[in-house]
Formats: structure tokens, sequence, C-alpha cells
């Protein structure tokens, strides 16, 4: 069974809409999908009525900071009209706005006015990030291509580089857990940890509700699916599985992550069937 738990359509940063994205995992053989935009439900919402023959949990990825670095939360069956939820939703988008403003304040003192306005114009209904202002430069004439937009001013340390002010690790996981959800860990590898300091990440993501981590983020070496399902166990947390899917491009991970491999181990699909199961048999016992 190929499923997956880590997807991303043009209502954050994916380049598929919710519509297409969920095409293309029907005819990937994807049986259980999660949609887990950025900060946003909107993808979900756009594709719940449309997920005819496939199992679709509303997700979320929310970006939070822990020990100076940032960090990301994957919310999966949360409740989508839960008002803790939507208000810690309203405090992100506006990190990022405040954000995508220091990074055009700044690029306006390289010379380069009206970023705002025009990656906003770029971005449309999509969340504004730095590749909308990469494209931007690039369209407005200012430099040759995107790549050298990340080189000279967005990239790392660069001018453009703006941390956003997230909220901490134990708020964001407390507004999945309050809206019904399973808080997983996303990628754990991608934070580029000691083993000490990830062990640390998990202890406190642990005291402060989290239920998964993603053992599979993707495409990663053989040998750390199976340390990342150690980690899980050590910490007595179920295991997930995602592409981390944005678009299609020529190295990226393809949609559908095995489940069989973890099968035996408490995993996020057994879970969120279960509360599946439980919400059927209460809507029977209370139906008249
Ligand atoms: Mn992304
Ligand atoms: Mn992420
Ligand atoms: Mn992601």
């Amino acid at each position: 069974m190929l499923v997956d738990f880590h997807t991303h359509t043009s209502a954050s940063d994916g380049a598929l809409a919710p519509a297409a994205l969920i095409e293309r995992a029907r005819a990937a053989g994807v049986t259980e999908l999660a949609i887990t935009d950025h900060d946003t439900l909107a993808g979900y919402r756009a594709a719940a009525a449309l997920a005819d023959g496939l199992v679709l949990h509303p997700g979320v990825e929310l970006s939070c900071q822990w020990s100076g670095a940032t960090i990301h939360v994957v919310g999966l069956g949360v409740r989508v009209d839960d008002p803790t939820l939507a208000a810690g939703l309203a405090a992100l988008d506006s990190a990022r706005q405040q954000r995508a403003q220091t990074i055009a304040e700044r690029l306006a003192s390289r010379g380069f006015p009206g970023a705002l306005a025009g990656a906003r114009a770029i971005a449309g209904e999509s969340q504004l990030g730095r590749p909308h202002f990469a494209r931007w430069l690039v369209e407005a004439g200012h430099l040759p291509d995107e790549a050298t937009a990340f080189k000279r001013y967005l990239g790392r340390n660069k001018t453009g580089d703006v941390k956003a002010f997230w909220p901490g690790l134990a708020e964001v996981t407390g507004w999945i857990t309050a809206a019904g959800g399973i808080a997983v860990l996303a990628h754990p590898l991608h934070y580029k940890f000691t083993r000490m300091k990830l062990r640390r990440l998990v202890t406190d993501f642990a005291g402060a509700g989290g239920g998964a981590i993603e053992v599979v983020s993707g495409r990663q070496a053989p040998g750390q699916a199976t340390a990342l399902s150690q980690l899980a166990a050590d910490f007595d947390l179920a295991v997930s599985v995602g592409s981390d899917f944005h678009a299609d491009t020529p190295h990226g991970p393809r949609l559908g992550v095995a489940s069989a491999p973890f099968a035996d181990r408490p995993n996020v699909w057994s879970r969120l069937a279960a509360r599946a199961g439980a919400r059927a048999a209460s809507r029977e016992s209370t139906a008249p």
C-alpha cells in the first residue's frame, strides 16, 4: 500500500493545484493521503470533495522555533474548524507577512524598490515567500535568473534571509492537539542536528504532546528510516511517512511511500483509522 502524509499544493508552496495533486496521487497508486500545506488548510478544503476513492486527511505543516532553529511540525487529522488552530494559523500568517515586508525593505535598501507589491502579484493566492521575491527580481529585469537572486540576496545569511518570528515548539504542538490532531515532527534529519541535539528536540517534542515522527521524508539514504524508527520507539512515538512533495522535479521525491515496512510499528495511519472508527461509532450511537 502506498500512503503519503506530507504533501503540498499551490495553496502554499506546491506547484500543483489541490485537484491536480489528488489526481496525481490517485494515478501514482496512493490510497491514503494528507495535504499538509504550510500554515493553511485551504488546499485541503479545496480537495476534500474530490478525494473519491482515496482516503484524504486534513493536515497542515506549521513552523515554529526551538533552540534557535526553525522546526516544522505536521498536524494530521485536525478538525479544520477548530478555533484554537484557526487563531494559530492567523498568527503564523501575520508572522509571514511581517517577514515579507522586512525582506522588501531590505531589497529596497539595496536598490530594488517595489519588491513587496511585485512579489505579491507573483504569489497570487499562494503564500508569499522568498521564491516569489526571486522571481520578481528576474521578471523586473534586475537579475538574470532565480539562482542568482538566491545566491546574492535571498539565500542563507544574505540580506533577504529574514527569520520569521515563529511561535515556540510547545505552542504549535498544542494547537494541533487542541484541534484533535496528531502532531508529527517533520523531516527530523533536515535540521542537521547532532544526535544529542536531535534527541533533545524529540524529548521536548514528546513532552509537549507530540505524537509521531517522520521516519521517511522524501528521498533519503537507506538506513535512515531504521534509525528514525528506533528514535520513535525510544520516545514511545508513532511513525509517519511522507514525500514532502512540492513539484515534479527530475531528482525530487515522487508521491507515495510504501507503508508495509512500518505496519508492525505504532503508526499514524492506524491511529487515524482508529479515530475515524471511533467517530463513526459515536455518530451511530447518537443517531435517532
Ligand atoms: Mn515547502
Ligand atoms: Mn518542512
Ligand atoms: Mn513540507
